[in-house]
């Protein structure tokens, strides 16, 4: 196991009705003037907006708001959010919503104490002073509620790229699950999705040994698979939801991550997808990751066939370990399709094309690879995308 510092100071208020503390839990994080901040509309379809506010007024808190987060979020909100934090002397960003509402609202608290162009934090500034962030979840999905990360697309040069610091892991995150009752299923299987690349990603490391954490990533993964089709038959199960919401929390706040490299090339992959063709972020893994895992798999065949045996309950071929590791992808492949995931560049629209655009957009070069269990360079990127037609 390597070295490794962790810290994860967000506060979970995690179950029925907690919403009902967010006033309280924005004033004992030291907010007083709030940016109210969310996506298209579904909160306020839900009741959740007024349920949010009643309890922020409660506080006596004075709020703001900007709504209109669209999913893979882009530049031009954050900077009118920035503006706005700055006009109204706003001390506390709240987002009410999924990954792509926290991530934009991650950027406006950053860029509003930042004399620069925000954009810095995304080509590989770290973030080190922002304004307090607090959450109230509505899709179990990007794990950004206990996450020091933060996704974004720049509108100007369609380049969609993560940024990062400590200071931007929430302060607190509300997890409710009967707030994911309203999910549509693509939604959930999305979301879903997005939370098992999170392990898997963490999975695919270079370092020996780590039995624990792998044992974690297995636990969550197989999880995933088990409550995901019971939330996609009927969404108001209550403990099926709940176990998702924290597996999303957990896949991605690096308890699963701890002491080991982590790969991170297929969400290299996927962002070029959501960037390019709007696609939901985990649709656009579920295209990716398994061609991704084809194109790798003979790196290190012995961590693939351990997935494969653990995980998918595959029989494990001592004569012949490729043969298992490819049936261990062919399962997951088998997985998404019966939770109704695309699995090629057709299902989302993207077309072969484009690939050369795709792989300029990832900026890869020989001399800067992406992805640690396997760097990527151009050749690769491009026969990746190839294999996921
Ligand atoms: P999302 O983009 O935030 O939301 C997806 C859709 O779900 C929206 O249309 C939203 O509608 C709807 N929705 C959310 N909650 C709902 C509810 N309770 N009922 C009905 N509809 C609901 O989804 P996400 O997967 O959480 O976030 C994706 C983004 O996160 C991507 O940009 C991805 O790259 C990024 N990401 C970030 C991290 C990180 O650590 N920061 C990690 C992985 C991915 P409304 O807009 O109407 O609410
Ligand atoms: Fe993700």
């Amino acid at each position: 196991m390597d070295n490794f510092t962790f810290c994860s100071p967000t506060l979970f208020a995690f179950g029925r009705g907690e919403e009902r503390r967010t006033g309280e839990l924005v004033r004992k994080s030291g907010g007083s003037r709030v940016l109210l901040h969310y996506g298209g509309g579904s909160i306020k379809r839900s009741g959740l907006y007024d349920r949010v506010m009643a309890a922020l007024h409660e506080q006596g808190l004075s709020v703001c708001e900007l709504g209109g987060v669209r999913p893979n979020p882009r530049s031009g909100l954050v900077y009118e959010g920035i503006a706005l934090a700055r006009r109204e002397r706003v001390d506390f960003v709240l987002a009410v919503g999924g990954g792509s509402v926290i991530d934009s609202a991650k950027a406006i608290a950053a860029g509003a104490v930042y004399e620069g162009d925000f954009l810095d934090f995304y080509k590989g500034k770290i973030v080190t002073s922002s304004l307090p962030v607090g959450v109230v979840l509505t899709i179990p999905a990007a794990g950004s509620e206990g996450s020091p990360n933060t996704v974004i697309t720049n509108e100007k040069t369609g380049v969609k790229k993560g940024g990062r610091g400590e200071v931007l892991r929430p302060r607190f995150a509300v997890l409710n699950p009967e707030l994911c009752f309203t999910l549509p299923p693509y939604q959930s299987a999305s979301g879903a999705t997005d939370m098992m690349a999170h392990v898997l990603e963490r999975y695919f490391t270079t370092t020996q040994n780590v039995e624990l954490t792998d044992r974690l990533c297995e636990a969550v993964l197989l999880t995933v698979m088990s409550e995901l089709p019971k939330v996609l038959r009927d969404p108001t199960d209550y403990d099926a939801q709940a176990n998702l919401m924290w597996a999303g929390t957990v896949a991605h706040n690096n308890s699963c991550g701890v002491g080991r490299t982590q790969d991170w090339g297929s969400h290299a992959l996927e962002h070029q997808l959501s960037a390019l063709y709007d696609v939901a972020h985990g649709a656009g893994l579920a295209v990716m990751f398994p061609a991704w895992m084809r194109y790798v798999c003979h790196r290190d065949t012995a961590r693939f066939v351990k997935l494969a045996t653990r995980v998918f309950g595959c029989e494990e071929n001592t004569a012949d370990p490729m043969s298992t590791a490819l049936e261990g992808i062919d399962r997951f492949v088998a997985f998404l399709r019966s939770v109704g995931m695309p699995t090629t560049f057709g299902e989302i629209g993207a077309r072969e094309q484009d690939i050369p655009r795709m792989v300029e957009l990832m900026g890869v070069s020989e001399e800067k690879k992406v992805g640690v269990f396997f760097p990527m360079g151009p050749r690769d990127v491009e026969a990746i995308y190839r294999l996921a037609l």
